[in-house]
């Protein structure tokens, strides 16, 4: 608050962690110092586009001043657990839940870092059912049951010799199939890693795709599964401990995307020392992020549930 006490102040953070080095032309590349017109509008001097700070990004067409913004993203980044729209709503003492929400999930779209760095080394693989339940539905005046859905997960952990954890990826899939498993763990981990898995027949082509395949057979084994597989198990708990904690159990299905996103930001970043550089790298991703309306997020929440009714047969 300190900070950014001033839009003008909120705009000069985010120019500098837009165009860290010199203005970029947005429509003809030119990099020069741009003509100031106004608090946020930039003139290139080569084609006299009118750029601002915040079209193309994240902050796009906001009605919410850019300071309530960046208190937004500095309690996010502050709470270690995470928080729920209702959580944000309250502490910025905002008058509609729906612009909360909003927020919120803004942030989350920018927590899936484009391009971002592969797993690498010892890279423990396997799939595992999350249950997330719908909270709102199990208390409701009817009495009606509580409706639990369960998705499965396929998780990828970097293992880190002696012991300890490095990053993690996760992705929802839809069955445990090859098609499934083997994309992701091409988007995740870099060729010529160690890749451990079970014996699921799902891993049989990974030699084929230049990693070095590492095999537990757990059918007929006396070793449990957080003997054999400590890093995927214990990530599954996390989550799933994560799920029921802050969002208690009320995360919707076709939400579950952006929430595991979020789980893979905050695990990642979890030895960072200090919460500033958190807030640091949320923002630095807000500016590239393309900009989103509720309308959107909404409207891609409905056709991720037709899609997952429709899978599901
Ligand atoms: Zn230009």
């Amino acid at each position: 608050m300190d900070w950014f006490h001033t839009e003008q102040a909120c705009l000069d953070y985010l120019q500098k962690l837009r165009w860290p080095h010199e203005f970029v032309c947005p429509r003809c590349g030119v990099i020069s110092a741009p003509l100031k017109t106004s608090r946020n509008r930039l003139v290139c001097q080569s084609c006299k586009h009118q750029a601002s700070v915040t079209a193309g990004t994240l902050f796009d067409k906001t009605r919410t001043p850019l300071k309530v913004w960046l208190a937004a993203a500095w309690y996010i980044t502050n709470q270690k657990q995470g928080v729920s729209a209702l959580g944000l709503q309250r502490v910025l003492g905002l008058g509609s839940y729906q612009t909360a929400w909003t927020m919120l999930h803004r942030f989350r779209r920018a927590m899936v870092r484009p391009g971002r760095d592969m797993l690498g080394g010892l890279v423990e693989v396997d799939e595992t059912f999350i249950a997330i339940g719908d909270k709102a539905q199990s208390v409701n005046a009817k009495g009606r049951k509580s409706h639990t859905a369960k998705t499965l997960v396929v998780i990828a952990v970097e293992m880190i010799e002696p012991k300890g954890f490095g990053r993690i990826r996760l992705r929802r899939i839809v069955d445990d199939s090859e098609s499934q498993v083997l994309p992701f763990v091409k988007d995740a981990i870099e060729a010529g890693a160690t890749v451990h898995t079970d014996g699921s027949a799902a891993y049989r082509h990974l030699k084929e795709e230049g990693y070095v395949h590492q095999q537990s057979v757990m059918l007929g084994s006396d070793t449990p599964a957080h003997v054999s597989m400590p890093g995927v198990h214990r990530v599954a708990a996390l989550i799933h401990r994560w799920l029921l904690g802050t969002h208690q159990g009320a995360v919707q299905p076709a939400q579950l995307d952006y929430y595991l996103e979020e789980f893979v930001f905050r695990f990642n970043r979890r030895q960072s020392l200090s919460r500033g550089m958190l807030f640091y790298r949320l923002l630095e991703q807000a500016v590239v992020t393309d900009p989103v309306t509720y309308q959107h997020v909404v409207a891609q929440s409905k056709l991720r549930v037709i899609q997952s009714m429709e899978l599901s047969g």
